[in-house]
């Protein structure tokens, strides 16, 4: 599952793959605690040899249940920190370093094979999943929104974390973000030819899991799921 930030990628990706018995990965969590480690040792995120070596150097561990994801550095859970403004305001960068790229792309690719290999197969979203991680993916949604829903979403759910936001800055963020992460050289975000593309901008998340549900069902992925 890929698209912008803000069209209810997460809690879709997550809600389907609780409802399939599947397992879940979030690569943008992986991009996003990467930044942290940059972030922590000082280094600057345009400088990419210095993060490409902070990127080898942590140890990044992230979970696979859907209703409980979790992301560590070393022992340190640091879910809460990764979605904080400074993060954010870096990730950009730092996922746009090719070899930063290649190292996640190749510890993403190890996680799902391994889920593929189970009853309930895996449900990965970020921004490059159809058209670089898994381009022989069973099923691959792109989803979209209006930037004003996009903007809304967002604010709602740093308010409801007890994250500052206001509508405006956030869809500046929102904006700033899609325009680094689609004009960029390595893997931009954009929809594999193949993707289903889903506008969830009058949708509700019951809406578009019953969207996603049904075309899980036309083809036929269903039978691996663990749940239905
Ligand atoms: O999905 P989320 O908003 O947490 O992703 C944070 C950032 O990580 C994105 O803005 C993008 O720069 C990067 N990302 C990426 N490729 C992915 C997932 C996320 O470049 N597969």
């Amino acid at each position: 599952m890929d698209g912008p930030s803000g069209t209810g990628k997460s809690t879709v990706a997550r809600r389907l793959a609780e409802t399939l018995g599947a397992a879940y990965l979030d690569t943008g969590a992986m991009y996003r605690a990467v930044t942290l480690a940059v972030l922590r040792t000082g280094v600057h995120a345009d400088d990419s040899a210095a993060v490409l070596r902070c990127a080898e150097a942590a140890d990044l561990r992230i979970g696979t249940d859907p209703g409980h994801a979790e992301v560590r550095l070393g022992d340190e859970d640091v879910s809460a920190e990764i979605r904080g403004p400074e993060v954010t305001a870096a990730v950009s960068a730092v996922s746009a370093v090719p070899a930063v790229r290649e190292l996640l792309v190749a510890a993403q690719r190890r996680i799902i094979s391994e889920a593929r290999g189970r009853r309930g197969g895996i449900v990965v979203e970020g921004r490059d999943i159809g058209t670089v991680v898994v381009p022989d993916a069973g099923l691959k949604v792109y989803l979209t929104a209006s930037a004003d829903a996009r903007a809304a979403r967002r604010t709602a759910q740093d308010t409801a974390a007890g994250r500052a936001s206001t509508v405006d800055a956030t869809r500046a963020d929102v904006e700033r973000r899609d325009r680094l992460d689609s004009t960029r050289v390595a893997s931009p975000l954009r929809p594999a030819v193949d993707a289903v593309e889903v506008d969830t901008t009058e949708l509700d998340v019951d809406g578009v899991l019953e969207h996603l549900l049904a075309m899980v069902r036309d083809r036929g992925l269903d039978h691996a799921a663990a749940n239905l």
